[in-house]
């Protein structure tokens, strides 16, 4: 359980909300569009694949993915072998510098789509705050095309929480030296499968 003591380590110190707390808007605005019919039940999971997903992840997001992992017994050689397949398929360890510090967000069939079981296999108390605020914006579609970001709620989120975040995010660099910067979704959980 080396994860899940790091997590309450840094968020002990912190005095940082758990995972679930800080994901409580995105998850009830979910909730609420899904009783409003706006849900992905019909949909292909668009989002999740190279067509559409370039999600990336800061340390705290990975290190609370790494807790569900763990928690699952998911961490063993079969999900490192999936992790690294995707950063060779989709090229996520070269990276192209856009601006001075930033990095061209390549698109990506996301490890977790479908696995280990249908949907999100990260369940929404422990996937990206990003993949969360993304919701249909129309019943019933099959292959996505209308959906977004509800950028007020990430917005409200990060007023609340951003600060903290990004000192967590630096505390776990620093104890498990690792870089501070985010990364797709299989590099960064990489980076922690990998550290020393
Ligand atoms: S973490 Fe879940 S919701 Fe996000 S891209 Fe991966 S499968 Fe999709
Ligand atoms: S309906 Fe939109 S948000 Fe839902 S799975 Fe399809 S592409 Fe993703």
């Amino acid at each position: 359980m080396k994860y899940k003591e790091l997590l309450s380590k840094v968020q002990k110190e912190l005095n940082l909300d758990g995972a679930k707390e800080r994901r409580e808007a995105l998850i009830t605005s979910m909730h609420k569009n899904e009783q409003s019919g706006l849900d992905c039940l019909k949909c292909s999971g668009r989002c999740c694949t190279y067509s559409a997903n370039s999600m990336n992840m800061t340390n705290l997001e990975a290190l609370e993915a790494l807790v569900f992992l763990e928690e699952n017994n998911l961490i063993n050689e079969d999900l490192i072998e999936r992790l690294e397949k995707c950063v060779e398929d989709f090229r996520l360890d070269q990276f192209f510098q856009t601006g001075r510090s930033t990095f061209f967000r390549k698109t990506y069939t996301c490890p977790f789509f479908n696995f280990p079981s249908w949907g999100c296999g990260l369940g929404s108390k422990n996937k990206p705050y990003g993949c969360l605020a993304f919701n249909p914006r129309e019943a019933n579609q099959t292959n996505g095309g209308n959906c977004s970001a509800d950028l007020n709620i990430q917005i409200k989120r990060l007023e609340t929480y951003e600060d903290l975040e990004i000192k967590a995010s630096l505390s776990i660099a620093e104890a498990l030296k690792i870089p501070e910067d985010k990364a797709s979704i299989p590099y960064k959980l990489l980076e922690f499968l990998k550290a020393k």
